[in-house]
């Protein structure tokens, strides 16, 4: 099972989130366990202080060594070193994607580090396993980076979606690497906007020809950098 720590100076926002999405489901059919810690608990005074200011001045504040420290040692006291992996929050870390999603889906702990502030003492990185952003900007802490991350590990363990391993093999991102093709529900005309003929056929090798063809279409549009060879094996069935 998935142990995920998730260590912050605001456990009340993640706890909203945690405890009523995807994630809290899966810990409810057993698929992982969820910790959140709050840092303040491991400072040092009684202002339960964890941050200071920055050496060579510069503005804002900076957390400090010791809370995280003891924190980070607290969670893996008792979980070995192989599956576990310590994620920094960081805009300046690896950039997360539906890859280091699936990679994450197959360790046995995880311990997301929420900064805050003007981030963390640089010391603090020799704790993590890695350092990883959501995306190339700056957002005021790193909470909701670490609910997004452990939303997009969690819906991938064995068990959590209905559907199995197909319910997320062929999403945007999946097997092949692309966005999803466009897809309807009932009715099968919606203010004047009809369904795609093909999709009422009921032939299934023309509906996934179909599919394929929009998802490199679609993929090429907004994504082309996603978009390389599998598009080009598909080319004859997109007229
Ligand atoms: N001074 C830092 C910099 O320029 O890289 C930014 C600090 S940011 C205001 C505070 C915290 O929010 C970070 O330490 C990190 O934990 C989190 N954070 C902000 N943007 C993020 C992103 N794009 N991805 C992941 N975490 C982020």
């Amino acid at each position: 099972m998935l142990t995920i720590d998730v260590i912050s100076v605001q456990p009340q926002m993640l706890r909203g989130f945690l405890e009523e999405s995807i994630v809290a489901r899966a810990v409810k059919k057993g698929a992982c366990e969820i910790r959140i810690r709050n840092l303040r608990d491991y400072a040092h005074d009684r202002w339960r202080k964890v941050d200071d200011k920055p050496y060579g001045g510069g503005p804002g504040m900076l957390m400090m060594c010791a809370p995280w420290f003891e924190a980070v040692e607290d969670c893996t006291k008792d979980s070995p070193s192989e599956g576990r992996r310590i994620i920094m929050t960081s805009p300046a870390g690896r950039r997360f994607d539906q890859r280091m999603a699936e990679e994450l889906s197959h360790e046995r702990h995880i311990v997301f580090m929420c900064g805050h502030y003007e981030g963390f003492d640089a010391r603090i990185r020799t704790l993590a396993t890695d350092e990883v952003s959501i995306g190339d900007y700056v957002m005021t802490g790193g909470e909701i980076a670490a609910a997004a991350m452990a939303d997009a590990v969690v819906r991938l363990l064995p068990g959590v979606l209905g559907g199995g391993a197909a319910a997320t093999a062929n999403e945007s991102f999946g097997r092949g690497g692309m966005l999803e093709a466009p897809q309807y529900t009932h009715p099968p005309v919606f203010r004047g906007m009809a369904v795609p003929e093909i999709l009422l056929s009921g032939d299934h090798a023309r509906i996934e020809a179909w599919r394929k063809a929009e998802s490199c279409r679609l993929t090429e549009s907004v994504r082309p950098d996603l978009a390389a060879r599998p598009c080009a094996a598909n080319e004859t069935t997109r007229s």
